[in-house]
């Protein structure tokens, strides 16, 4: 046994985060703030309270509630600075933050305005050591119609370091045949493919999202646990599952996809992935709203079996899943390399 400490080992490490959405990132202080300068009086104590759900409905009501006071180009700075403050007291290295920018749209916002803000916050957060690429989401349950705007966005903003487009929102409610043709624009524009599947939606969602919508890396995909076909062809097309533990137990999507309403966190599939070869990272989704960081993240893992020195695989295989040119890529995996072995666990 290593005398120190987990916590601090993982601390220690140069780490990557994949699967971080700016909007999922306010914590309550923050919600008073943004509140306030659009005079509305709430408590911390208030914020709290909506932060206590148990399910996935109940998270997105808090979301929705949440995003109603991002109304400036200055609240989502507000929110970006806080968040790159606490990746870098993690040691977060590298993020790529999702943005909802299907809902700036919804809300009828100006999505330029509110995307060159934060470019311009990302620049400075990068002199701090924080690399940041952004994935622009649409929202699934709005449509294709709206998809493609958003991907249209993507498009344009790719020069200013949108890496990717994604698709979250309600897995459930419309197929992904319907978004083919969104996918297919861009790939066309060279964007890279992101989807949100196989959180509470079955195996079959995982499938369609890489064989229709061509979607390189999974946003959660845990009902892959279901059906070691679909394990076996995401290890071999090389597609990694960006893993949100304690987002898939407050949200009651690891009790859906386990079918034991009392799952626990150490019956997370994590460990059997890993055990399985599948490409996993590990990832906070919306770390407030569900009282979690990323060093959390990899402690929590550890109750699943895995050890340290598989963690730290999985801290490279993060990188490795990043949508950054290969040299810099390499580089982050050897600095992340080089400070794993300093601690003497390889
Ligand atoms: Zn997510």
């Amino acid at each position: 046994m290593s005398p120190v400490p987990p916590r601090e080992i993982i601390t220690a490490w140069p780490k990557a985060e994949l699967h971080l959405h700016l909007e999922g990132s306010i914590r309550p202080s923050t919600v008073v703030k943004l509140a306030a300068r659009h005079g509305v009086t709430v408590e911390e104590f208030d914020v709290a309270t909506r932060y206590e759900y148990t399910d996935f409905n109940g998270f997105i009501e808090a979301f929705k509630w949440v995003t109603s006071f991002l109304r400036d180009p200055a609240d989502f700075v507000l929110v970006f600075e806080r968040l790159a403050r606490q990746l870098r007291g993690q040691n977060v290295v590298y993020a790529e933050i999702t943005l909802s920018t299907g809902v700036w749209l919804w809300r009828g916002q100006d999505v330029e305005a509110i995307f060159l803000a934060l470019r311009e916050a990302q620049r400075a957060a990068a002199a701090s050591g924080l690399r940041v690429q952004w994935i622009m989401d649409a929202t699934r349950q709005f449509g294709a119609e709206k998809a493609m705007e958003v991907a249209r966005w993507a498009a344009r903003m790719m020069e200013e370091g949108v890496v990717a487009f994604g698709m979250g929102g309600d897995e459930l409610s419309i197929p992904a045949e319907d978004f083919r043709g969104v996918y297919d624009f861009i790939r066309q524009n060279g964007l890279r493919a992101v989807v949100h599947a196989g959180e509470v939606g079955g195996p079959d969602a995982v499938r369609k999202a890489v064989e229709v919508l061509g979607a390189e890396r999974i946003d959660h995909g845990i009902a892959a646990i279901r059906d070691s076909a679909l394990m076996e062809m995401l290890t071999s097309r090389s597609i990694p599952l960006d893993l949100c533990l304690v987002s898939n137990l407050r949200t009651g999507a690891l009790a859906r996809q386990l079918g034991d309403k009392d799952a626990k966190l150490s019956a997370h599939p994590v460990g059997e992935f890993f055990r399985r070869g599948l490409l996993i990272n590990l990832s906070t989704d919306d770390p407030p709203m569900f009282g979690t960081d990323l060093v959390l993240e990899y402690l929590t893992a550890l109750e699943t079996g895995l050890t340290v020195k598989d963690l730290a695989r999985v801290g490279e295989m993060a990188f490795e899943a990043a949508f950054l040119p290969a040299a810099e890529k390499d580089s982050l995996v050897n600095k992340f390399r080089e400070t794993v072995n300093s601690q003497g666990l390889v």
